[in-house]
């Protein structure tokens, strides 16, 4: 790898990671990975970085078993029906799953983490917060209710509840004022740690917005393009 783009991966991580705490010192950052080689990831890990994330079962795989295995991948992806398995068969250093939007995703995982070995993997509840119909996500909270009290209980036993995770709409992300989805989260956050006695994380923040979004409580944020530069979309990747 050269080193021109190991110094600017390390400049950019660097850059973010002073902005985020200077607004939360505890505030995390993931790097999000996808499309990115596994040669720009391994830049960052040797800087020291470990939290990072990636949208599609196949790349996390092939990804996860070429690389050192203490990074903590966090899966952000949309998790098809069938790919809980893959996940917890190929990728036993999982740490978190940010995307969970059903009680039947939630213990699908639980269920192939039984069968393959790993660590207990962090849950993020994902909410759709825009309402948006292309989005993914809980859109009720009896259900996000039904799927707390499900993790909380007995019956599972490999996940950890860890926090809420939301995707803004786009003209929220960009408006510049209080981010009305971030808002609804973090009142979400509010009324579940209430009744269940919790102190939920929230994921919330991408690269245009995650300054505003850790002004409104967000505790981990997920940057790519302003850490590993512009993505190509699927379809320029596809005609390559
Ligand atoms: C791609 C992606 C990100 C990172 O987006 P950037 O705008 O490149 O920072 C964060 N979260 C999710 C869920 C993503 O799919």
């Amino acid at each position: 790898m050269s080193t021109d783009r190991t110094n600017e991966l390390i400049n950019n991580y660097n850059q973010i990671l002073s902005k985020v705490h200077s607004l939360n010192p505890n505030c995390k950052l993931v790097a999000v990975s996808k499309y990115k080689p596994s040669s720009d990831i391994l830049s960052l890990y040797n800087h020291g970085v470990r939290h990072f994330g990636e949208n599609y079962t196949q790349e996390l795989i092939s990804k996860a078993q070429e690389l050192p295995k203490d990074i903590r991948w966090h899966f952000i992806g949309n998790l098809q029906s069938g790919k809980a398995k893959d996940l917890c068969k190929n990728v036993p250093n999982l740490y978190a799953i940010e995307t969970i939007d059903s009680l039947k995703k939630c213990k699908q995982v639980n269920t192939q983490r039984n069968k393959h070995e790993g660590e207990n993997i962090n849950i993020f509840l994902q909410v759709n917060t825009s309402g948006e119909e292309q989005k993914s996500g809980y859109l009720k909270i009896e259900e996000i209710e039904e799927t707390i009290e499900w993790i909380l209980s007995d019956e599972c036993n490999k996940l950890n509840l860890k926090g809420l995770m939301t995707i803004g709409s786009f003209t929220e992300s960009t408006s510049g004022e209080e981010n009305k989805d971030f808002k609804k989260l973090t009142d979400l956050k509010k009324e579940l740690d209430s009744k269940y006695n919790l102190n939920l994380e929230l994921s919330m923040g991408m690269s245009n917005d995650f300054e505003q979004a850790i002004k409104q409580g967000s505790t981990s944020v997920r940057v790519g393009s302003s850490i590993f530069g512009a993505r190509l979309t699927k379809e320029e990747i596809k005609s390559n």
